[in-house]
Formats: structure tokens, C-alpha cells, sequence
């Protein structure tokens, strides 16, 4: 959820970059970012949708943008040679399209089977969730044991935030954070990132130096839920200060879709100001939610007190 979700709950409603950048070397070499020598070049897809922006990021990957949603979220493809992953579904308010919304987009893409991964559960990050018949969570001890013994995870009221939509899902597949998954000549890793949520997931492509983040951080104020999740929030900005440098490129979940690196610099300042007690908020009322609402360099952190 992001700041968009308020601006429309208050109303209230409730809801390719083509492959010029391919270097005649990596043609040479075969698509970039695998150790694949034999490979074709890749050819991006150029996606038609009344809905969605869609921008190719190379390796292999398509920037999905929610345009016309009043949550403006970002989802993402990311393509192996076997398989794929989805980043999140959307909102899920664009118009339907031959009966399908997400799909319509993928099935432009790739026929290849496509695992879906949610960043986190918030409902503007899964309303098209129906439209995947395979689905993977972060191996989380809690999220495992909250699962029956058929598969099912029941969403519960706080994690969608809003709306009551989806009431379950099968998850199909665990994959341990930190371990390599492999797409066929691309691997990933999903990263525990808690913070905004306690199962916020991160995709990382290490080879690639791709770090996809949700809700964690993106362009607009972050949104922490409760004071005692600014705890988790700051460990987890020292975590990816220490282990993922400025190579790195940063894609988050809303608004302009890539962060400057450096934000995650200015994240760590604001939440060691805000502990610190040197940061003063100004306060607003949200939702029936009082909202701190803090500001230092140009980063935002609304804290939702409970
Ligand atoms: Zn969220």
C-alpha cells in the first residue's frame, strides 16, 4: 500500500526501453547476463495495453505499470530460458481484456510457465491473483506453518489492509530466502526484507545486479505500520547498505518505477533521526489512522500509529 491507496480511500474510493541498449558484444555473446554462449539474442516484446506501461529492462525482464490504477503499482517479469517469475499482480483495476488483466500482458511475452511471487500481501499487490495457477511464498517459519496440509494460506483482514479479496491462495512452491532459484540460465534469490510488512520479500539478480523491493522502498513516502515495526525497518536498511552497493540497480513497487540507490542512505538517516527522537513529525489524521508523518532530505516515513 502506498500513498496513492489514502488519497483515493479519502475521496473516498476504494478501491521498451527496446533492446538498443544490447551491445554488439553481448549479441556476440549470446542475450546479456547468463553464462549462455549458445543462446539467440533476445528480442524484446513490445506490449500493446490500454492498461498497462510496459518497459523492457534488460536482461529479460518487463516493467508492468499499473497506469491507469489509483494505486500507480509496478509489477515485473522476469524471464529465464525455463522459466518465469511475476512480481506481484497489480490492483487489479484496469479494465479486463479478453476476460484477463495481468495475463493479457504475459500472454504478449512468454508462453513460458510463470511462478508468481508477491512482494507482500497488501491487496493493491495482488488483485489479479486468480489469473496464476502456480504460486511461490518466501519460506517463512510462520507463513509455513500457517498453511494447511492441502497447501492453502488464508489471508487475513490486516495483511490485505483492504477489501477482502483474495480469500486464500495454494501456495504451490517454498523457495528458501537467500537460495538460488534457477529460471534457466538466470538465477534469482528472494531476500526477507520485513519492514513495511512482516513478509516483504526482495528479488535479487545478483548476476545482473537487479534488487526488486515492494514496498520497502519506492518513490513516495514509506509507510510503516505501527512504531514498533521502525525496528525492523532500520535492521533491514543496515542489512541491504552492507550487502548490496551502489552497482546495484533499485526497482520498487510504486510510481517511477526505479530508486535512486541512494535513497537507501537517506532511509537509514531518516529512521536513525526518527530513533533518535531529533526527527519532529507533523501529524494527520488517515483512515481513522493517527499518522506521523516524517520527512528529512527528501525521504518520507509515515508511521501509522496503532
Ligand atoms: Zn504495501
Amino acid at each position: 500500500m502506498s500513498m496513492l491507496k489514502f488519497q483515493v480511500a479519502v475521496l473516498p474510493l476504494i478501491l521498451a526501453v527496446l533492446c538498443g541498449a544490447c551491445s554488439k558484444e553481448e549479441e556476440d555473446q549470446g542475450h546479456s547476463g547468463t553464462n549462455e554462449t549458445n543462446s539467440e539474442p533476445y528480442v524484446p516484446v513490445e506490449v500493446i495495453s490500454n492498461a498497462h506501461t510496459v518497459t523492457y529492462l534488460e536482461p529479460r525482464t518487463y516493467i508492468i505499470e499499473e497506469t491507469q490504477s489509483s494505486q500507480g503499482n509496478v509489477c515485473y517479469l522476469i524471464l529465464g530460458e525455463e522459466r518465469a517469475v511475476m512480481f506481484d499482480t497489480g490492483a487489479g483495476e484496469n479494465t479486463a481484456v479478453d476476460g484477463t488483466r495481468m495475463r493479457y500482458v504475459i500472454d504478449q511475452i512468454t508462453d513460458l510457465p510463470v511462478t508468481l511471487l508477491m512482494s507482500h500481501f497488501h491487496f493493491d499487490h495482488n488483485q489479479n491473483i486468480s489469473e496464476f495457477d502456480h504460486v511461490a511464498f518466501m519460506e517463512l517459519e510462520y507463513l509455513v506453518e500457517g498453511t494447511s496440509a492441502e497447501g492453502v494460506y488464508v489471508f487475513s483482514d490486516a495483511e490485505l489492509v483492504s477489501g477482502s479479496y483474495p480469500a486464500s491462495v495454494e501456495v504451490n512452491e517454498w523457495w528458501p530466502p537467500d537460495t538460488d532459484i534457477d529460471l534457466g540460465g538466470r538465477s534469482i534469490q528472494v531476500v526477507s526484507i520485513p519492514g513495511h510488512t512482516d513478509e516483504s520479500a526482495m528479488i535479487v539478480d545478483a548476476q545482473n545486479k537487479l534488487m526488486f523491493m515492494g514496498d520497502y522502498i519506492y518513490d513516495g513516502p514509506l509507510f510503516v505500520f505501527g512504531q514498533q515495526n521502525l525496528i525492523p525497518y532500520q535492521t533491514t536498511v543496515d542489512m541491504l547498505i552492507a550487502n548490496y552497493d551502489d552497482s546495484f540497480s533499485i526497482y520498487g513497487a510504486h510510481g517511477t518505477p526505479q530508486v535512486p540507490h541512494g535513497d537507501l542512505q537517506k532511509l537509514k538517516d531518516i529512521l536513525v533521526c526518527i530513533d533518535e527522537g531529533e526527527c519532529i513529525p507533523s501529524m494527520t489524521n488517515m483512515m481513522g489512522y493517527l499518522v506521523q508523518r516524517y520527512n528529512l532530505n527528501g525521504m518520507w516515513v509515515w508511521v501509522f500509529l496503532e
